[in-house]
């Protein structure tokens, strides 16, 4: 519906890997190049014009940030994406964690919510833990209540796992964790191009993502941290724009958010992000979820006719994403044929090796929606794979 937006489909690619990362509409392409003819120059630091102005739309970008999400100005932390938000957090968890207690993860984790929290438990002598998923690829909320205990301190989860494609009852989650005195990390890494983001309604005391999935740059990310919470955290690296004041002896930190954003920032994907979120928002979550809707059923019902398919997950309870292995041949080899017409999918564990292990395969084939996509890519997709079984059978 929306290709026109994106320069890059003038070109006959059917992309359906936007879970990876999603293409970027020309108005963020314009509103960078803008930016870096007209306004250019580093922020928090020069005060003459073009310095402030830098500043003042570096700002006004984490304004749009927090009105999308529904969270305060000075919640909101630029990063460079959602893997150095979670890490960022982790960091200042394996100082403070000590042994005997707990960290909890959904087995479905990607890597950047999973390896960070196992390897502040390694660091600081706590316990990691995962609870399960059941096999339709929903939350096991009897084996989360088993496994969260008064030692959990923290909690990470996806909102939207990047393999299973379910949109997760967080706030269920949060509530629990709380109730034990848990702190709750919300990975919205996919959720965040899929559905309307309010971390009041959420009630989650961290959130993470990155530009690049939401139609914006590379290299930026956002975390959010709740009030008091985000305050409580260690800074995660030193230098410049992150302190109060430095002497000799001793170095006393800025305020939140500037403690968390040391040095010069992503000044120009900020501002570009800002940008993106704008566009998202003035299509609207109804129109574009109308489409995904309608576009992701269409996915499912082409798939479901092709008998080999063995889906991780119960495809009817996904959002935006499908992941599945066609059975006897391996997915990298279908992945070749989808390449030759031009059809883009991701191939692999998708950095969430555990869950795949849980479904008890290697790998498998994903597809995934970002708003351009229509029935024309799914009716090409479902032939080009039509093709490509019938290649290798
Ligand atoms: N979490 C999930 C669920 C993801 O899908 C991804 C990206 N594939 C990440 C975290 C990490 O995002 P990034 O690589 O942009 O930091």
């Amino acid at each position: 519906m929306l290709k026109k937006d994106f320069k890059i489909f003038d070109k006959d690619y059917v992309y359906l890997d936007s879970a990876a990362s999603a293409q970027k509409p020309q108005v963020v392409l314009d509103r960078l190049v803008h930016f870096y003819q007209n306004d250019y120059a580093n922020v928090h630091r020069g005060s003459c014009h073009l310095a402030l102005q830098a500043t003042e739309q570096y700002e006004n970008a984490r304004h749009i940030v927090a009105d999308f999400i529904h969270a305060d100005f000075n919640e909101i932390v630029f990063t460079k994406g959602a893997t150095e938000a979670i890490n960022l957090v982790a960091a200042s968890y394996a100082k403070t964690l000590k042994k005997g207690d707990e960290v909890l993860v959904c087995v479905a984790e990607h890597h950047a919510n999973f390896v960070p929290w196992q390897q502040a438990c390694v660091q600081s002598g706590a316990t990691f833990k995962t609870f399960d998923v059941m096999d339709n690829g929903t939350w096991d909320l009897n084996d989360f209540k088993k496994q969260l205990s008064k030692h959990t301190k923290l909690v990470a989860v996806a909102q939207i796992s990047n393999v299973l494609g379910v949109q997760n009852p967080v706030e269920k989650v949060v509530q629990l964790a709380h109730e034990v005195g848990a702190k709750v990390m919300v990975d919205a890494a996919q959720s965040v191009t899929h559905l309307p983001i309010n971390v009041k309604d959420l009630n989650c005391d961290y959130l993470a993502f990155s530009g690049h999935k939401i139609y914006g740059p590379n290299g930026i990310g956002v975390l959010y941290g709740k009030g008091e919470v985000l305050t409580e955290l260690k800074p995660y690296q030193f230098g410049g724009d992150m302190v109060d004041k430095v002497t000799i002896e001793k170095t006393t930190f800025a305020d939140v958010p500037a403690r968390f954003e040391a040095g010069t920032p992503p000044i120009a994907n900020a501002i570009g992000l800002a940008e993106a979120l704008q566009y998202v928002s003035q299509i609207g979550w109804d129109k574009i979820q109308k489409n995904e809707q309608k576009v992701f059923a269409a996915l499912v019902s082409g798939l479901k006719q092709i008998d080999e398919i063995e889906f991780l997950g119960d495809p009817d309870l996904k959002t935006g994403l499908v992941a599945f292995n066609v059975k006897g041949i391996h997915a990298d080899d279908l992945n070749l044929i989808l390449a030759k017409e031009n059809v883009c999918v991701r191939v692999g564990h998708h950095c969430a090796m555990p869950i795949h292990e849980r479904f008890g395969v290697k790998s498998s084939l994903r597809v995934s929606l970002g708003l351009y996509n229509d029935q024309e890519d799914i009716k090409v997709f479902i032939q080009a794979l039509h093709k490509a079984i019938g290649f290798f059978k």
